[in-house]
């Protein structure tokens, strides 16, 4: 199929030509004709399927002809973070270059005074995180009553994120016609619920994600005491033909340490975390955009979604918690068709977490050695819990401490609040709901030493992965399986959102059983 085909305008088509696309992707496809037609759509899509220009495309179509008002914008977009909320400006400013359309974006850690100086010209095309949009609101600098295009992106994100209040407070100020555009990368129960209530009688698209990432990407992982990973990171930066990389790790904190510790050992390290101020944001990415940053040190609140191509690397410096946000990392490289490469560096305390990674890309990660540090071993979840339990953290299996700016640190609100959610819910549930003791799944013994995953040359590893393709379709509905058995509820606090309250659909009314009898 052809950009042309879909209906889009002739100076939206030149905007796309001249961006060098030649055909739209399956999500613009289906999408893109619905959206032309004024219909709501709801959208299964993650980041890497052409999602966003799915959107504005047609939006910079319909927002072509009218004109918008002081403080009034004619269409709003939600975005979970500033980044995001970024990428999507910049899509609008390269699709709608031969369009006049006004454009603001209002996100958290930039000034208000210019935000309000744009929002009182006027804007076609208002793009905000929900915190910001609340703030301008309730000062008074904006009215939502004109909007007619209305945009909830990367839906899943915002529920866990706890942005769903937010989101009602924002619906209940739009006006009740109006076009609602709905995407998200994974469709729990939740985001259902949420779509029913925000959408009305939508066209549902779903494409299936972007070849799936271990197909490209070699996998390893090292597992090293904690206090080696670094040596050991460093090691795999040395070695590994790195062009560029993202280095991942838990915490915020930790970010800026291992950034500050990369440089002082003379490599090229930029970092990214959500405490940062925008600006600094925004001037690491397009450095490392640029090429004049090469490893970027990440949180995964701060990489999510981010439109970054083209990756050599990537190294997860520590497991992550949830086996989804593996996959959301290593497949930030292997992109389109090229090979990637992904470490990951897990100390002895990680061994739940990656029997977890295992389970959900149904392979182990092959274990590789590095010359001139000790292996570990993974300790069994008894032993790894005596261990915390006593005080000795993550970095404490070995007993002695570590530096005091090494200690790891309890995570941020945004990125503990899955784990503690969840925690959380299972406490609520009433007592004979709770799986007894019995019933709860058994534990994975420690495997016998003779059992354990042999290390192995990264060389075997790269002759290894010349398996059959996995069957996508089934393991996208295990994903979402997975999603839908897993994925945290959080943020809700005391609020009780409206939406849950509803149930997710009403049955159809029984027919009369005097009119069937007559029809038959
Ligand atoms: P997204 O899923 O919106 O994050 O888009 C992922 C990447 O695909 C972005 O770099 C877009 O510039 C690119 N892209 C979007 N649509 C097309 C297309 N039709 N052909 C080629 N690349 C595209």
């Amino acid at each position: 199929m052809l950009f042309s085909e879909l209906g889009l305008g002739p100076d939206v088509l030149r905007a796309i030509e001249d961006k060098g696309y030649t055909q739209p992707t399956p999500i613009q496809e289906q999408a893109i004709p619905w959206v032309l037609q004024g219909r709501d759509v709801l959208g299964c899509a993650q980041t890497g399927t052409g999602k966003t220009a799915s959107f504005t495309l047609p939006m910079i179509s319909i927002l072509a002809s009218g004109r918008a008002r002081a403080r009034m914008p004619r269409s709003l977009i939600l975005e979970p973070t500033r980044e995001l909320a970024a990428q999507v400006a910049e899509s609008f400013e390269t699709y709608g270059k031969h369009h006049k359309l006004s454009m603001a974006l209002l996100i958290g850690g930039e000034t208000f005074t210019e935000q309000v100086k744009r929002l009182d010209r006027g804007v076609d095309v208002l793009i905000a995180t929900p915190g910001r949009l609340i703030d301008l609101f309730e000062r008074g600098n904006i009215m939502l009553n004109d909007i007619k295009v209305f945009v909830i992106d990367e839906a899943d994100r915002m529920l866990d994120m706890g942005f769903i209040p937010d989101i009602e407070r924002i619906v209940s100020k739009l006006p009740k016609l109006r076009q609602t555009l709905f995407f998200s990368a994974t469709m729990p129960p939740e985001i259902r619920r949420l779509a029913d209530a925000f959408l009305s009688n939508p066209k549902e698209v779903t494409v299936a994600p972007p070849a799936s990432p271990s197909e490209t990407v070699t996998q390893a992982m090292v597992l090293v005491h904690e206090e080696d990973k670094r040596k050991a990171l460093r090691h795999l930066l040395r070695t590994e033909d790195v062009k560029n990389a993202f280095i991942f790790c838990n915490r915020k904190r930790d970010v800026a340490i291992l950034q500050k510790s990369l440089e002082s050992h003379g490599f090229n390290a930029g970092a990214l975390h959500g405490d940062m101020v925008q600006s600094k944001r925004m001037e690491t990415l397009e450095a490392f955009k640029k090429g004049e940053i090469t490893l970027l040190v990440c949180s995964d609140v701060a990489a999510r979604g981010l439109d970054v191509q083209g990756l050599s690397h990537v190294f997860n410096f520590d497991v992550p918690i949830s086996a989804e946000d593996y996959v959301h990392r290593i497949g930030r490289t292997g992109r389109a068709g090229r090979s990637g490469r992904a470490f990951t560096l897990a100390s002895p305390l990680d061994g739940k977490q990656v029997s977890a990674i295992g389970r959900l890309i149904k392979r182990e990660i092959p274990l590789i050695a590095i010359d001139g540090l000790e292996s570990a071993e993974f300790l069994s979840e008894d032993e790894a819990r005596r261990g915390r339990s006593r005080g000795r953290g993550k970095d404490k299996e070995r007993g002695d401490r570590a530096p005091r700016a090494e200690r790891a640190e309890r995570p941020d609100r945004e990125e503990r609040a899955p784990r503690e959610e969840r925690q959380a819910r299972e406490e609520r549930q009433p007592r004979e709901e709770r799986p007894s003791r019995e019933d709860r799944p058994v534990r994975e013994e420690r495997q016998p030493r003779e059992e354990r995953q042999p290390r192995e040359s990264l060389a075997a590893v790269e002759n290894r992965r010349q398996e059959p393709r996995r069957d996508r379709d089934r393991d996208r509905r295990r994903r979402r399986d997975e999603d839908e058995d897993d994925t945290p509820v959080i943020g809700f606090g005391d609020h009780m959102p409206a939406f849950m309250l509803r149930s997710a659909r009403r049955p159809a009314p029984a027919e009369p059983a005097e009119q069937s009898s007559q029809e038959g």
